[in-house]
């Protein structure tokens, strides 16, 4: 991502797009200076407005990367956010620019304050910058992922009914939401609702894909998808045995076992170069291995570094073999009939 840092605020970087600046120069262009520091104000909010979030997710124990300032809003970069802190931790955020926005517009009523005047028209600072606040504030609070309302709406739910759901309702909510922005937007001409709509639409979907990737993937154990056909070669046997045998099975990666034990693994790519003669032991790597309950995320994380992940018992016998391959399949199928699925693996 094009962006760099213009703060640290509570140990959190606050960085620019470098679409932020392009903006910046537009409103300059059209707006003029009194414009722009209007923007700038209004993006303090936005700031302010994820700061609020990020403190909360902080007490809750999330790890807070970076603050993003796009065009389009402030975006708080976190780690997963724990489901018992969600609700305050998506609250905060409009709590916070709710009554900022309150205390700009009382402040303005009391000692006025400068005025800024853009394209001829007056703007009292403080009353405008609360006004956008109150705006931000309840924008924020539609019930529609990605927006906060959504996330508040899932987690008021998932105290009545379990988490996958929830999101699945609140997924449904946002998708109906994002259906009548573009309604409107379409019927009013307003191409920033009609951006704003598919956003919501896309985040809605997003939100619920991902969580039903993860629980599902979180249920899926390695010995439910390994292979347990297990050909091996032995650390003596020539690399001519193994094409050999590659021919036979057309498996494209094979463990070595020594003694009963997983000592080493061979693939398709180790031998191209060398000569037939040379013995297994000579080319062999280190195996990469998982317990039989590694999750398929586990599997999914260790097939980063290898191309087969061996699937050990607690004893540390190999029990079946996991390829890339492999995981790719289960991914197409999982996508075909995710539900079903899971019912059977679940039981
Ligand atoms: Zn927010």
């Amino acid at each position: 991502m094009l962006s760099f840092r213009i703060a640290k605020i509570m140990g959190i970087p606050i960085e620019l797009h470098i679409t932020f600046i392009l903006l910046l120069v537009l409103v300059y262009y059209f707006w003029g200076l009194d414009g722009l520091i209007l923007y700038i104000f209004l993006f303090a909010s936005v700031v302010l407005h994820e700061l609020a979030h990020s403190y909360v997710a902080k007490k809750h124990g999330v790890y807070i990367e970076k603050i993003l300032l796009l065009p389009i809003g402030g975006m708080a970069m976190m780690s997963k956010i724990p489901k018992k802190g969600e609700l305050k931790i998506a609250i905060a955020g409009p709590i916070v620019s709710i009554l900022l926005g309150i205390t700009l517009t009382v402040l303005s009523s009391l000692i006025g304050g400068p005025i800024l005047r853009i394209n001829g028209i007056n703007y009292p600072l403080l009353t405008t910058v609360g006004i956008l606040n109150i705006f931000l504030g309840v924008f924020n609070l539609l019930p529609a992922f990605p927006m906060d309302g959504g996330r508040i709406l899932r987690a008021l739910l998932a105290s009545k009914m379990d988490y996958l759901k929830a999101t699945k309702i609140a997924s449904i909510v946002g998708q109906y939401f994002s259906f009548l922005l573009l309604l409107f937007g379409v019927l009013s001409f307003n191409i920033i609702l009609i951006l704003i709509a598919l956003f919501i639409y896309y985040g809605a979907s997003q939100e619920y894909n991902a969580l039903v990737a993860e629980e599902i993937f979180d249920k899926i154990k390695a010995k439910d998808i390994m292979n347990p056909r297990i050909v091996s070669v032995s650390p003596t046997d020539s690399v001519r045995d193994l094409v050999y045998l590659m021919f036979k099975y057309r498996y494209m990666g094979y463990p070595v076992i020594e003694n009963g034990k997983l000592v080493g693994t061979v693939s398709f790519n180790d031998i191209t170069t060398v000569s037939d003669q040379i013995a297994i032991r000579d080319i062999m790597k280190p195996p990469v291995t998982v317990p039989e309950d590694a999750t398929l995320n586990d599997v999914i994380f260790k097939l980063g570094s290898s191309d087969r992940v061996y699937v050990m018992d607690k004893n540390d016998r190999l029990r079946g073999i996991i390829s890339k391959t492999d995981v790719l399949r289960i991914l197409r199928i999982l996508r075909l009939k995710d539900n079903d699925i899971i019912k059977k693996i679940s039981l």
